[in-house]
């Protein structure tokens, strides 16, 4: 008989903290073997996997303030680390004003997947082809963190580091993200390419939001991320410079895609090699920044 190569998850313990202090303090004791965990998505998947090797789960998902979803109409929108994706989707606030926010979110996986995967813990994962990091960044996302020193913020824009990596340490428990009013008239766009429609990770993900600023030549700031092309969530500045500073035409446009291509440094795996990545980079742009520029003209 075949033996299965992924029999189940291996032994762990699973540990549930009354409060964040706690949590902290047992997350830092432990550190290389303890690990704070919101849907688990990621979590069980590479325990199963074996590629991580927790001796401790850690269960911060009802702890005050975890599944509270607000918005304040002066300050923005703060979505709790346990509040799931379809949560996010669903939220009146968050498709009002974040509609590139939900559109991400839309596009991980699937429904059930959904229910239990937040947007916190693809942050905090930092997997190049997640979904949702480009439209945390461009929306100017903040995560709220406890750690044993106290709390701190930490802006989105400086936290990847690599795959994994980011400025979270031993002991630190994300407790919310924090978005911004996002700019007057901001519209936005996600395409993500994938190889089937079966909640499949981003081959190439490009996110675009773009709105009306006088200070540049062109009258308009458009902002650009890529998923799964670079280690990190890779902004193409070259391109939205180039969007800043030209009239926005058909060439311009092509200029901007052209420089998002340049600045991309894919490999290849089993989703796509990195000419082909490379080269969807600069259609996709273009899709997605002609995308912006058809609604910002109304
Ligand atoms: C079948 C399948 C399909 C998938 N498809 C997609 C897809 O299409 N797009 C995509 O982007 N992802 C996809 N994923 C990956 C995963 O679902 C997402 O990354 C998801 O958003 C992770 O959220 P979670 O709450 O489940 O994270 P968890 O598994 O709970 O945590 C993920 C990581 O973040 C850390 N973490 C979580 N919460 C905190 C916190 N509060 N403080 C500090 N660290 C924390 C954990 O320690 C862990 O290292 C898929 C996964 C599976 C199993």
């Amino acid at each position: 008989m075949a033996l299965n190569p992924t029999p189940g998850l291996p032994p762990f313990e699973y540990i549930k903290p009354a409060s964040l202090a706690e949590a902290s303090a047992f997350l830092a004791e432990h550190a290389g073997e303890a690990r704070p965990f919101m849907g688990g998505t990621d979590t069980f998947v590479r325990m199963r996997d074996k590629a991580w090797h927790d001796k401790f789960v850690v269960d911060v998902k009802n702890l005050e303030g975890m599944r509270n979803i607000t918005f304040d109409p002066q300050n923005g929108l703060t979505i709790g680390a346990a509040v799931n994706m379809n949560q996010v989707a669903a939220s009146p606030f968050a498709q009002e004003h974040y509609p590139l926010l939900v559109e991400a979110a839309r596009s991980v996986a699937s429904y059930q997947l959904r229910s239990r995967a937040t947007i916190v813990g693809n942050i905090c994962n930092a997997s190049p082809a997640g979904d949702t990091l480009g439209a945390s960044i461009l929306l100017g996302g903040v995560l709220h963190v406890y750690g044993v020193d106290g709390e701190r913020d930490e802006p989105l824009s400086e936290f990847f580091h690599g795959p994994g990596k980011t400025n979270l340490k031993p002991g630190d428990i994300a407790t919310a993200v924090h978005f911004p009013l996002p700019p007057a008239d901001a519209v936005g766009r996600y395409i993500k390419l994938n190889r089937n429609n079966d909640g499949d990770l981003a081959i190439v993900g490009v996110t675009v939001l773009g709105y009306p600023d006088s200070a540049t030549a062109s009258g308009f700031r458009f902002k650009i991320a890529l998923a799964s092309v670079a280690p990190v969530p890779l902004i193409a500045t070259a391109a939205e410079d180039i969007l800043a500073n030209s009239p926005i035409t058909d060439d311009t446009i092509t200029a901007a895609a052209q420089a998002a291509m340049d600045a991309s440094t894919p490999i290849s795996d089993t989703r796509g090699s990195a000419e082909y990545r490379k080269l969807m980079v600069r259609n996709l742009v273009k899709r997605a920044v002609s995308d912006v520029w058809g609604k910002l003209q109304g």
